[in-house]
C-alpha cells in the first residue's frame, strides 16, 4: 500500500477500526493528522540511575522489577492511590501514583519497568512520585534508554502505543515527504527540513535535535498564520467600499456636545477610524480597550460621521441586554442630530424617530425592516437576530432578512463572541460594495500577539481609563483569612450589594469532561455557601452546561437583584453590567491567567460603589504570589496581559487555546523579534506571489492549515 498524509487512519498497520475510533477523539483522522500530532513533552529514559544513588527532590530515571503493587482509596477525596515497590540490584523504593486508576490495571507484580519522576519525601518517607513509566516487556516499547515523546493521551491510546504505531510508518514514508517551506526560507532562517523535523520531533536523537525540530514547527506555524493574514490583507485591499469623507464640523460639534471630554486615546482611535473610512477599500480595524475604557462613544463618533455622509450604520452586540444598552446610549447621545435609530433583537423591536425627538416607540418587525431597506433608519442596533437567516429557528421567530439601502459601517461589539462567518454575514449585506468594519473587544491582548493573530486588521488601543474611576481594591486571601472574606461579603450584602464567586478552572484533556467537572465543582461550592456559610442569603449558579437562554435569565435576575450571590465557572458573561455588585471572589486564583483574572475583576466596580476583588489561593509558591501581586499593583488589562505573556505564554489568552497550535509554537509567540522576522518573510512572499503559484506544497499546506486553525 502507498501511504500518504491523506490515508485514512484505520488503514495504518496496527490501527484498524477500533483504534481508529479512539484516535478520532484526538481529532486524528488521517496519517497526516497522526504525523502532525506532536508530543507534549519528552521523557528522558537515557540516563538510568541506581536506586541507591538517587537523591531527594531530584528528578531521576530508574529501572527495576515490581515487587508489590496495590491500590488504595483516599477517604477524603475518594481518589485512587496506587502504590508499588520497585527493586533493582542495589535497593528498592516505593512509587506512588495519585488518581491514575488505570495504572493499577496495567502493571503486575514481576513486571520490569523504567520509571522517571521526582523523588519526594513526606514524613521521613521517601518515594518516587507519580512517575511516567515504560514496561520493558512491552512489545510496543521501542524507547528503552532513549528520549521518549509523551503525548496527550485518551482512553485506550497511550504514548507508548502512539510511538509503536508511528515509528514504522514514519520510516516508510520519510523519504517521500515533500518540503513545504520554500528553500530560500529554510536557508535564511537556518531551519531543518520537514522530513528531519518530523522524525526528530517524535523520536529525537538528543534534546538539541528535538529543540531544532520544535523551532522549525514553531516557525512554520507562525509563518502560516502570518501568511494567511498577509493574504487576507492584500485581498481586502482589492475590494471596494463607499469612501466616507471627514465632516469636521459635525465631529467638532459632537465632541463639544459630549458631557465629558474624550481621553487622548479615545480621540486618537476615533480619528484613526474616521480616516480609514475615507479610503475606497474596506476598513478592517479592531478597537481594543479595557472594560469601561469608553469604546462605545468612539464608535458613535465614527457613526455620526458616517450617517452625516448619508450612509447607514449597523451595530451588533452579543446579547440582548448589551444591544438594548447600546440602543439607549446611541439614542441619548445622538438625539439632537436628526438621526433615526432602530433596535432589532430576538424579542423586541424599537425605534427612535427624529420626529419624536424625546422618546422611543415600539415598531413592528416588518416596518423596521422596511425602513431599514429604504434607508430611513440611519443606525440599526441589534443582536444575532440581525443575521439570523433561518426563520424557523426558535431564536428568530419572525422573519429577519435585514437589507440595507446604503450600509457604510458595521460595528461588532465584543467581536470574539462572534465567528468569522457571522461577521462576514453582516458585511455581506451590500451587493457590490463592502462596508467598513469596526470590531471592538475588551479582551486585552498584547500588541505583539495581536498583530500576529489579527495581522490582517489594523489595531487601535485604549489603555487609559476616563478620569475619576474608582480603583477596585484587590486582596490576596489565604485559607486563614477565608472567614474574614465571607464576613466582608455578608456586610456588603447587608448594605444591599451583591457578590460573585468564581470557581477554579479545571484542566482536563477533554473539553466535555472539563465542563462536567467544573459544573460539579460549582454545585459543590453552591451547596457549601448556601447551606453553611450564607444559609439566609439567596444564591444562584451559572456554568457552561447551561444554554445561552438560561445564562441570560440568571444574569437578568442578578441584575434585577433577585438574588445576592452568583456562583459561577469562568463562563461569567463578558460585557454584562451589574452595577450593584461590589465583590468578586475568585477561588483558586492561581489557576487563572492574569488577563483572565482581570476580566473577572472588571465585572465589579461598574456602579457608584467602591468594589473589591478577592483572590483566593492556597499556593505558597513565590512565583504565584508574584503573579497575584501584579493584580494588586496594576489595574490596566494591557499591562497585566503583557506580564501574562511573559510569564505564562499565550496559551491563556481568550480563545487562543482552541486554535490547535502546538504549545511550543505558542511559546515562540512570546518572542516579538522572532515574530517580526517571520512576518517580514511571509509578507515578502505574498507580496510577489499572492496565489503561491511558485510554491504548490506550501499552498496546499496553507489551505489545510487555515481549515484546521480557527483564528477568531
Ligand atoms: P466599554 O469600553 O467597556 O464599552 P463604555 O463605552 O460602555 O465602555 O463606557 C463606559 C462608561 O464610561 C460609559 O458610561 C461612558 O459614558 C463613560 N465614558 C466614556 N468615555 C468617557 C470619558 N472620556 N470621560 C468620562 N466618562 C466616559
Ligand atoms: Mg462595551
Amino acid at each position: 500500500m502507498q501511504y500518504t498524509f491523506s490515508t485514512p487512519i484505520e488503514y495504518i498497520p496496527h490501527v484498524g477500526p477500533a483504534f481508529g475510533k479512539r484516535l478520532k477523539t484526538l481529532k486524528i483522522k488521517t496519517l497526516g493528522d497522526l504525523v502532525f500530532y506532536f508530543p507534549k513533552y519528552y521523557q528522558d529514559y537515557s540516563n538510568i540511575k541506581r536506586i541507591d544513588s538517587i537523591k531527594i527532590n531530584e528528578s531521576a530515571c530508574i529501572k527495576g522489577s515490581v515487587l508489590e503493587i496495590q491500590e488504595e482509596k483516599s477517604l477524603r477525596k475518594r481518589m485512587a492511590i496506587t502504590k508499588a515497590v520497585i527493586q533493582d540490584e542495589t535497593a528498592s523504593i516505593e512509587v506512588v501514583w495519585f488518581n491514575q486508576p488505570y495504572i493499577f490495571k496495567n502493571i503486575k507484580k514481576g513486571d520490569t519497568l523504567i520509571l522517571a519522576g521526582k523523588i519526594a519525601i513526606n514524613n521521613n518517607h521517601i518515594y518516587l512520585s507519580s512517575p511516567t513509566f515504560e514496561k520493558v516487556s512491552d512489545k510496543e516499547n521501542m524507547h528503552l534508554g532513549k528520549i521518549a515523546g509523551v503525548y496527550s493521551e485518551t482512553k485506550g491510546i497511550t504514548s507508548r502505543w502512539i510511538r509503536f504505531v508511528l515509528k514504522p510508518i514514519l520510516d516508510e514514508i520519510k523519504n517521500k515527504i515533500p518540503e513545504t517551506l520554500p528553500e530560500e526560507v529554510i536557508k535564511k532562517h537556518d531551519l531543518i527540513s520537514l522530513r528531519e523535523a518530523l522524525y526528530q520531533i517524535h523520536f529525537p536523537t538528543n534534546m538539541e535535535l528535538a529543540q531544532k525540530a520544535q523551532e522549525r514547527f514553531s516557525f512554520e506555524n507562525i509563518f502560516m498564520i502570518t501568511l494567511f493574514a498577509a493574504k487576507k490583507k492584500i485581498e481586502n485591499e482589492k475590494e471596494t467600499s463607499i469612501p466616507v469623507p471627514i465632516n469636521k464640523n459635525v465631529i467638532d460639534r459632537f465632541l463639544d456636545d459630549l458631557p465629558f471630554e474624550l481621553t487622548q486615546e479615545q480621540k486618537k482611535s476615533g480619528w484613526q477610524i474616521i480616516k480609514d473610512m475615507t479610503r475606497s477599500y474596506p476598513m478592517n480595524r479592531l478597537l481594543q480597550g479595557d472594560v469601561g475604557s469608553g469604546k462605545t462613544v468612539v464608535s458613535i463618533m465614527a457613526t455620526i460621521n458616517t450617517v452625516k455622509n448619508k450612509s447607514q450604520v449597523v451595530v451588533m452586540a452579543p446579547t440582548e441586554i448589551l444591544a438594548k444598552q447600546h440602543f439607549k446610549t446611541f439614542f441619548n447621545i445622538l438625539k439632537g442630530y436628526n438621526i433615526n435609530i432602530g433596535l432589532l433583537t430576538g424579542k423586541e423591536d424599537k425605534y427612535y424617530s427624529k420626529k419624536l425627538k424625546s422618546d422611543t416607540i415600539e415598531i413592528s418587525r416588518e416596518r423596521l425592516l422596511k425602513k431599514t431597506a429604504d434607508g430611513e433608519i440611519d443606525v440599526l442596533i441589534g443582536t444575532h437576530a440581525l443575521i439570523a437567516s433561518n426563520p424557523k429557528k426558535k431564536t428568530a421567530k419572525r422573519e429577519t432578512k435585514v437589507l440595507f439601502n446604503n450600509l457604510g459601517l458595521v460595528v461588532v461589539d465584543e467581536q470574539h463572541r462572534f465567528g468569522v462567518k457571522q461577521r462576514a454575514a453582516l458585511c455581506g449585506k451590500m451587493k457590490d460594495k463592502i462596508p467598513h468594519l469596526l470590531s471592538m473587544t475588551a479582551t486585552p491582548i498584547p500588541r505583539s500577539l495581536a498583530l500576529t493573530i489579527w495581522g490582517d486588521l489594523d489595531l487601535s488601543t485604549i489603555t487609559e481609563m476616563p478620569k475619576g474611576r474608582k480603583v477596585i481594591k484587590t486582596n490576596i486571601i489565604t485559607e486563614t483569612n477565608r472567614q474574614k472574606a465571607y464576613n466582608f461579603i455578608e456586610e456588603q450584602i447587608k448594605d444591599g450589594r451583591q457578590a460573585f464567586v468564581i470557581c477554579p478552572r479545571i484542566d482536563a484533556n477533554d473539553e466535555k469532561k472539563e465542563i462536567m467537572l467544573e459544573m460539579k465543582n460549582v454545585k459543590e461550592e453552591y451547596d457549601k455557601l448556601s447551606k453553611k456559610i450564607f444559609p439566609h442569603r439567596k444564591i444562584e449558579i451559572l456554568h457552561g452546561k447551561m444554554t445561552p437562554k438560561e445564562k441570560e435569565k440568571i444574569m437578568r435576575d442578578f441584575r434585577l437583584k433577585k438574588f445576592d450571590i452568583l456562583v459561577s465557572t469562568s463562563v461569567v458573561e463578558v460585557g454584562i453590567d451589574i452595577p450593584n455588585a461590589t465583590v468578586m471572589m475568585i477561588e483558586g486564583a492561581d489557576r487563572f491567567g492574569l488577563a483572565q483574572l482581570h476580566q473577572f475583576r472588571g465585572r465589579v466596580g461598574r456602579g457608584e460603589y467602591q468594589s473589591y476583588c478577592f483572590l483566593l489561593t492556597d499556593s505558597s509558591s513565590t512565583k504565584t504570589n508574584q503573579r497575584l501581586q501584579a493584580m494588586i499593583k496594576y489595574d490596566s488589562g494591557f499591562k497585566l496581559s503583557e506580564m501574562d505573556l511573559k510569564i505564562r505564554g499565550p496559551g491563556d489568552f481568550f480563545g487562543v487555546r482552541q486554535w490547535g497550535i502546538p504549545d511550543f509554537a505558542m511559546n515562540a509567540l512570546k518572542d516579538s523579534r522572532i515574530i517580526e522576522k517571520i512576518k517580514e518573510t511571509a509578507e515578502e512572499i505574498i507580496g510577489y506571489d499572492i496565489q503561491l503559484k511558485k510554491y504548490p506544497t506550501l499552498k496546499v499546506r496553507l489551505e489545510s492549515f487555515s481549515e484546521k486553525i480557527h483564528l477568531e
